[in-house]
């Protein structure tokens, strides 16, 4: 029987298990084991964490709901990994060393938010712990500008700055600013006196979009309550003031910073051929170069198109046709069936971004047009691909 083991429960971990259910059909459990191992017993929703500052967010779907058909599922760390040996020791809860042997090994352990130095002052929305640490803040900060006279000074505790224009950077401020509104309007406070400001130290929200489609943005971050500042970089929050790099400085309540993510830092200990930004260089049936039978895919794997040397960024889209692609390529390689699959870009440009409840934008890039979709539809769509890429429709 060959085994193929999954490293990471992340968006790419859980529908590579899919696909290989859907190829290997019967043959699960009696000629092919799949094993899953990850550190929590859980899959993580992460790009729902924004909506955890505003509600108990339940973002957690527990793994063994994936690991049907005789899947095993192994909670625990993976450490170290011994190629000639074919090998991987898992650190298990109870601080045990498990060691599992593997006849092909998929690295699929992702990347981790990079965490703002504390001394640099705000929040970092890092985790659930970090969005209701915010959430609380924002509570205490309503309570304040309730007792507070002088208008000035309640406007200042009620702007809230969000540091950050990528996807989490507009999703967190349209979601704060909506829910912000609504509390404050709760206190019998006005809820016109709330102002959310998105700083951005580019030109343009959104990297790679048309400036059209990105002006199309932030007309509609506009309409919900939100400025955009961009061409700023923030330096630091401190004792209410926030002060950015070109001399300007804000007075805020409070500072959250959604600065993006870096590549899982353990790959760095797996002895791999690796690029500058640390992902697993990796062929175009995604392999790694040097290492037959080991594969990584989504945000831990550098994966570039050989014909357009695009590069896949670290995103569920491109994460998730990888896992598809690497079952059948799996399945021909335990069966001997000379293999034709290789990794393809995603066909289209797009953007699916959430603006709060029941509002969303979507822009889909085909043929050299742009279409975008806003309001409820957005929403709809939005809050559909969230549930697709959990598996959860
Ligand atoms: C806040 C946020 C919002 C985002 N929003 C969007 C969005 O709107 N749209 C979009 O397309 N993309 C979005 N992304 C990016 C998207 O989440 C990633 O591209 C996607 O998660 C990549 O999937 P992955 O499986 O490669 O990695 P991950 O989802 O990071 O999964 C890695 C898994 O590996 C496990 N793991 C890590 N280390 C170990 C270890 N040593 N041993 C065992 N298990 C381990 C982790 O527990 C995790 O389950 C967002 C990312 C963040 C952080």
């Amino acid at each position: 029987m060959k085994h193929i083991v999954i490293l990471g429960g992340g968006f790419a971990g859980i529908n590579l298990l899919n696909g290989l259910k859907k190829e290997l059909g019967i043959s699960l459990g009696k000629e092919v084991k799949i094993t899953l191992v990850d550190k929590s017993s859980f899959h993580f929703r992460k790009v729902l964490l924004f909506k955890s500052v505003v509600e108990d967010a339940d973002l957690k779907v527990p793994l063994k709901r994936y690991c049907t058909d005789g899947m095993e599922f192994i909670k625990g760390e993976a450490i170290t990994c011994n190629h000639s040996k074919k090998e991987i020791d898992i650190k298990l809860e109870d601080e045990r060393i498990k060691t599992v042997q593997y006849d092909y090994l998929v690295l699929a352990l992702g990347s981790v938010i990079q965490e703002i130095p504390s001394t640099l002052g705000g929040t970092t929305l890092s985790s659930t712990k970090t969005a209701i640490e915010i959430r609380q803040k924002l509570l205490s900060l309503i309570q304040l500008a309730k007792i507070e006279e002088n208008k000035e000074v309640r406007r200042e505790l009620l702007r809230i700055a969000i540091v950050g224009g990528g996807i989490t950077g507009i999703e967190t401020s349209a979601e704060i600013c909506v829910w912000f509104k609504g509390e404050v309007q709760k206190v019998g406070l006005n809820p016109a006196e709330v102002e959310v400001i998105l700083f951005d130290s580019k030109e343009h929200l959104l990297r790679g979009v048309p400036v059209k489609v990105s002006d199309r943005l932030t007309y509609e971050l506009k309409k919900i309550g939100i400025k955009c500042i961009s061409k700023t970089r923030v330096m630091k929050f401190e004792n209410g003031q926030l002060v950015c790099t070109n001399g300007t400085t804000y007075t805020v309540g409070e500072c959250i910073w959604t600065p993006g993510v870096k590549v899982n830092p353990i790959i760095q200990t797996f002895n791999l051929p690796l690029s500058n930004e640390n992902q697993i260089l990796v062929t175009d049936t995604y392999s790694i170069k040097g290492y037959s039978h080991i594969y990584a895919i989504g945000d831990c794997a550098r994966v570039v198109d050989k014909k357009t040397k695009q590069v896949d960024g670290m995103t569920c889209k491109e994460a998730i046709p990888q896992a598809t692609r690497l079952s059948k390529i799996l399945k021909n390689e335990i069966y001997g069936v000379s293999n034709s699959i290789i990794h393809k870009p995603y066909p289209v440009k797009l953007y699916c971004i959430s603006l709060g409840p029941n509002n969303g934008f979507v822009w889909v890039q085909k043929w050299g047009l742009d279409f975008i979709l806003s309001g409820k539809i957005g929403s709809r769509i939005r809050e559909r691909t969230w549930n697709q890429a959990s598996l959860l429709v």
